[in-house]
């Protein structure tokens, strides 16, 4: 074997080895806790998955590990106790956190439950960028160490990825430590949600947040202003949940209402597209994925995996609708 693919070789082992090292770290708010993490739900089980998964599995979409070829996702099927679950809590925070969701039935006009809703998705997407930026930083010390990365140019592509994940990680710590502080004073009216019922099946569930400003003006690094997007069934209906700092209302309301003034058909479409172009966290059930051609299983997939790296694509194509 040549040695540069033995350091190839190496390389590779560590990134495997480090992706699947778990990050594991209590995100409570009220106090530094160093528990043990659990599996926590970011996507409610007993109420929601409950009614989405088949034989406890849903569909999910997942990044091929696979270094050799271009990137590629997969639907695939997962275990409804690991599918969208986190390790960024302990059981008892993570229990005393959420017991108002846990155990009472979706209110729409109660606002700590829409506002435990939107927080369970910022603590789960802060988890997943710290653990992508530590992931990142480990892999572009050990590129530095077989010289397979220059440290001193920033242009290098393991350089500007692993920068990237940390200002990421570092722009959510801070979005997250505002929902902290308005947990820690119950001030559950300073989010803005728009909130719908659709008396339609819903097949999916979501929990993620988004920027649309930044993805347009990506040179500025502008504060980030991030729209908390959940979408979840509850027995024949199927709920939208839009939320958003009230600072940021001026900025974000014009792109929620987008798809809260929709109707019909194009309403779900259009929420369609938003979930495939910005968010990874979502289920769908087995028996309304399997439903799908084979055609319609492409092209979501592929405009999935191209809206990673050109955020702002728009085609217009009805395989892209989800419901
Ligand atoms: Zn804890």
């Amino acid at each position: 074997m040549s040695k540069d693919k033995k350091v190839m070789n190496e390389l590779k082992s560590l990134i495997y080895t480090q992706l699947s090292k778990k990050y594991n770290k209590c995100l409570w708010p009220k106090s530094d806790c160093t528990k043990d993490c659990i599996n926590a739900h970011s996507i409610q089980n007993s109420q929601i998955l409950d009614q989405l998964a088949s034989n406890n599995h849903v569909f999910m979409a997942v990044a091929k590990q696979n270094l050799n070829t271009e990137r590629e996702i997969e639907f695939k099927k997962v275990g409804r106790n690991k599918a969208t679950t986190f390790t960024g809590l302990c059981r008892e925070h993570d229990s005393q956190l959420f017991r108002p969701i846990d155990v009472n039935k979706f209110d729409s006009s109660n606002e700590e439950q829409k506002f435990l809703i939107a927080y369970r998705s910022v603590l789960r997407e802060l988890h997943t960028r710290i653990k992508a930026a530590r992931d990142l930083q480990t892999i572009c010390q050990k590129s530095v160490e077989l010289g397979k990365c220059d440290p001193n140019n920033l242009e290098d592509p393991i350089m500007l990825r692993a920068t990237l994940a940390l200002a990421n990680a570092y722009d959510l710590y801070k979005y997250k430590y505002v929902y902290d502080k308005l947990y820690n004073s119950n001030s559950f009216t300073k989010i803005e949600h728009k909130c719908i019922r659709i008396e339609r099946n819903c097949p999916l569930a979501v929990s993620s947040l988004f920027d649309p400003i930044k993805s347009i003006i990506v040179e500025k690094r502008p504060e980030p202003k991030f729209i908390v997007i959940n979408v979840f069934p509850q027995k024949k209906d199927t709920i939208i949940l839009l939320s958003y700092l009230k600072d940021h209302q001026k900025d974000l309301r014009p792109y929620a209402n987008e798809i809260i003034n929709a109707t019909g058909e194009d309403r779900l479409y259009l929420l369609s597209k938003t979930i495939l172009r910005y968010c990874e966290n979502f289920v769908i059930s087995l028996e309304h994925f399997n439903r799908f051609s084979e055609a319609k299983k492409d092209a979501i997939k592929k405009f999935y995996l191209a809206t990673v790296t050109q955020i702002d694509l728009d085609q217009d194509d009805e395989n892209l609708m989800l419901f």
